[in-house]
């Protein structure tokens, strides 16, 4: 197998270019999703997930440790891989070169996106999200038709707990503190692929393209 990570602060549009990178037959792996996901259906790992969540704080490093080693199981050799939100730490990215390495894998691109921090307030303070689809809008940049109401199946719109400025604020410097060192570990191992994220989405996609295909 081998993967990409994508890093950068919440807001940077990490899981907009996902989207589109899934169609370069990537599999998007979400460490945020996955955790919303089990809060949802009431796992163990959900519930004490959502405590760090809310607050915007990391959940433990040996728990995301243990979800990534579940959804990496056995991939095939040709199975390409997309990491969203993960690794965070130090530890996390220690943890994913070991996974890697059993599975005799290689990462092959780290895309850092780089956007001002007024800007990720901005956004992700505005930011609404479909219930039933999970498709994102931006009360400003990005309204629904409806006020409210997802243009694609008429689901309702909400607000994520952690969106709000406060929490933005704390995990704006969590990122600093906890996820940032990881530039410098990654730019040791020649993988960084700096580009700017405080653009459209579309710039976001287009550059990144270019390293992964140039
Ligand atoms: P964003 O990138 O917008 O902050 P995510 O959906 O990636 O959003 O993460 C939301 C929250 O989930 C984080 O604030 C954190 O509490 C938790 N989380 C997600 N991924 C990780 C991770 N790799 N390590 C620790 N906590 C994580």
């Amino acid at each position: 197998m081998n993967a990409i990570i994508l890093l950068g602060p919440p807001g940077a549009g990490k899981g907009s270019l996902a989207e589109s990178l899934v169609r370069e037959g990537y599999t998007h792996v979400s460490t945020g999703d996955m955790l919303r996901e089990a809060f949802k259906n009431e796992t163990a790992v959900g519930l004490e997930a959502k405590s760090y969540m809310d607050r915007g704080a990391l959940v433990p490093d040996d728990v995301i440790i243990n979800i990534i080693r579940e959804r990496l199981g056995d991939a095939p050799a040709d199975e390409k891989f997309m990491f969203d939100g993960f690794p965070r730490t130090l530890n996390q990215a220690q943890g994913l070169d070991q996974l890697i390495t059993d599975l005799n894998g290689v990462i092959t691109h780290v895309i850092m996106m780089e956007c001002p921090d007024e800007m990720i307030i901005k956004r992700l303070s505005g930011r609404r999200i479909c219930r039933s689809c999970g498709a994102v809008y931006h009360v400003t940049n990005k309204p629904s038709k409806v006020d409210g109401v997802c243009d694609f199946d008429g689901g309702e719109l909400y607000q994520r707990d952690d969106d709000n400025e406060d929490t933005v604020r704390n995990r704006l410097s969590v990122y600093t503190e906890q996820t940032k060192p990881l530039v410098a570990y990654y730019a040791d191992k020649n993988l960084i692929c700096p580009i700017d994220a405080s653009g459209s989405i579309q710039l976001s996609v287009d550059s990144a393209l270019s390293y992964l295909n140039g």
